[in-house]
């Protein structure tokens, strides 16, 4: 079952099984290396290391083969329908690759008077990006219309009947992302491909989904997925763009401009193969099921607030579901300290603003964040830890 499944899983990494006292949940902020990366890290540069793209020996060979199979990897991964008509650069992680986005190739899609869609209660590396390239063609003359996506706490997705009010003919790029590093809800994607159209480009921040539950780019309908494969199980510095050729000008960024972080593409590859064999679906399963516990356990705490997601979580509700992330806030307590006294317990988890620049909360919050690696054990000792400052 899956418990059994669990326990299996958790025992493949060593920094957590090393550390039995400690309780790691800040997985939306970097996620833990299972064995089967560190091992393809060490294999990596035991046996291959090399520049790639560049060579006529055999150890350059293969790391060029490597960085060119990982790229179908990433496709395959994302259940891409057909690869041989998308692309996919590598990055050090999502903000380089919305950055990349935004810089080199959303000024070819824009003309004067077309309207963008920019999520502002998102993460700041979903937003500036966006807008630097509209002040950016501004002074060539080209003047694009910033539409705020608007955003619903209660049901913990944006609100689409508002964004299918503000989305027009000229509505030709919306960002969005598919699950909220703060409130954690999982946003219906589907309703803004139906408030926008057809036509329109999406880009995906998938920052908190890839490695946490199913990516289908089919099924999705979206023309950029954007992901930091640090969050994802690979090393640090690691990150990915995909993009679909479709809507728009072709996405060619870099090429062999550089030499590529080989390493860390070598521990993508290794991430993605192991997130695969264990299933997104059933590290879903896992993760909603534990912040759903936290979440019904805080709901009996009068000194908390939950931010976000307000609603049921019943697998009925028309609500999103809330994924592996909880942020809470103590009514008395600051969050800043309420961090120190959760790590003096052994939790590690994250206390500030979350990295949330514009239309976000003005106060901090504690942002408990789950994996595959974490238990029902853990999250029963944090709420009786939570229960106590109450
Ligand atoms: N977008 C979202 C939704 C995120 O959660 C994060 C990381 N906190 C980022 C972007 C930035 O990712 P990275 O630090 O890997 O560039």
């Amino acid at each position: 079952d899956l418990a059994d499944w669990q326990r299996a899983l958790r025992a493949q990494f060593p920094i957590i099984t090393a550390h039995p006292e400690q309780s790691y949940l800040d997985s939306a902020a970097t996620a833990q290396k299972p064995q089967a990366v560190l091992d393809a890290v060490h294999t990596y540069l035991t046996t291959t290391n090399a520049n790639a793209g560049r060579g006529t020996y055999t150890w350059a060979n293969r790391t060029t083969t490597l960085v060119e199979q990982t790229r179908g990897r990433v496709k395959l991964f994302l259940a891409d329908p057909a690869p041989e008509r998308s692309a996919v650069h590598f990055t050090s992680g999502t903000t380089e690759g919305l950055r990349t986005v935004a810089r080199d190739w959303l000024p070819g899609l824009l003309a004067d008077g077309d309207e963008i869609v920019v999520p502002v209660a998102d993460h700041e590396a979903n937003i500036a990006p966006w807008l630097e390239t509209q002040r950016q063609l501004a002074r060539q003359g080209v003047h694009v219309h910033v539409r705020p996506m608007p955003y619903q706490a209660a049901s913990g997705d944006y609100d689409h009947t508002a964004l299918a009010e503000l989305a027009g003919p000229r509505t030709r790029f919306v960002a969005a992302s598919h699950v909220h590093h703060v409130y954690g809800g999982n946003m219906n994607i589907h309703r803004i491909r139906r408030a926008v159209g057809p036509d329109a480009v999406i880009c995906l921040d998938a920052a908190q989904s890839v490695g946490h539950l199913p990516v289908s780019v089919a099924d999705l309908d979206v023309d950029f997925v954007v992901f930091s494969g640090h969050k994802a199980m690979a090393l640090p510095g690691t990150g990915a763009v995909w993009a679909r050729q479709s809507r728009g000008p072709a996405f060619t960024p870099g090429g062999w401009s550089g030499t590529p972080n080989t390493v860390g593409i070598a521990s993508l590859a290794a991430a993605l193969d192991w997130l695969d064999a264990a299933g997104a679906d059933r590290i879903e399963r896992w993760t909603v099921a534990l912040a759903a516990r936290l979440t019904e356990g805080l709901r009996h705490l009068d000194a908390y607030e939950i931010l976000g997601c307000q609603s049921s979580l019943a697998a009925d509700s028309p609500v999103q579901r809330r994924q592996g992330i909880v942020t809470l806030r103590h009514r008395a307590i600051d969050s800043g300290d309420l961090g120190f006294i959760l790590f003096s317990h052994g939790f590690m988890v994250r206390s500030d603003q979350h990295c949330q620049g514009r239309a976000g909360e003005s106060t901090g919050s504690v942002r408990v964040s789950l994996h595959v690696y974490n238990t029902v054990e853990e999250v029963d000792r944090l709420l009786g830890v939570l229960a106590t400052l109450g």
